[in-house]
């Protein structure tokens, strides 16, 4: 069972970029739309960001309730969990690299390569200052 996600086609996305998630929603170029590696890849990070999600939002309940919060604060702060994998994405270098070996890996099972996987996850898209040949090490 695949977890609720909306895939728009579009091609409002940036340069040298087939695919986005966001949260549940993903963009994927309609030139992308058989590609299953790719649908495959963009699920991986919706997954990624129910598990952040869910994850923060526990983290949250347990600190409220071990603070001595209400109720109310515990709802006040569940955008924060929704945000939670966005923002470690986008701040969170290391974040950002675990999330995008996991999804490449899966992207792998679909036919991508080891040499063209390293070669998009070294790309500066990315920002992490990856060379391919760190990148296939890490994709291993
Ligand atoms: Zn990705």
């Amino acid at each position: 069972m695949k977890l609720p996600h909306l895939v728009i086609y579009t091609d409002r996305l940036p340069g040298g970029v087939a695919g986005a998630a966001n949260g549940p929603l993903v963009r994927t170029r309609p030139a992308y739309r058989s590609d299953a590696g790719l649908h495959a890849h963009e699920y991986r990070h919706v997954q990624q960001w129910y598990l952040a999600s869910v994850m923060t939002a526990l983290l949250l309940a347990v600190l409220v309730l071990v603070c001595g919060g209400v109720q109310g604060t515990l709802l006040a702060l569940c955008p924060a969990a929704l945000a939670s994998h966005s923002l470690a994405y986008l701040l969170w270098p290391r974040y950002r690299l675990w999330a995008e070996v996991d999804a490449y890996r899966v992207q792998m099972r679909y036919g991508l390569s080891l040499d063209v996987a390293a070669v998009r996850l070294a790309s500066p898209v990315y920002g992490l200052g990856l060379t391919p040949a760190r990148a296939r090490a890490l994709l291993l």
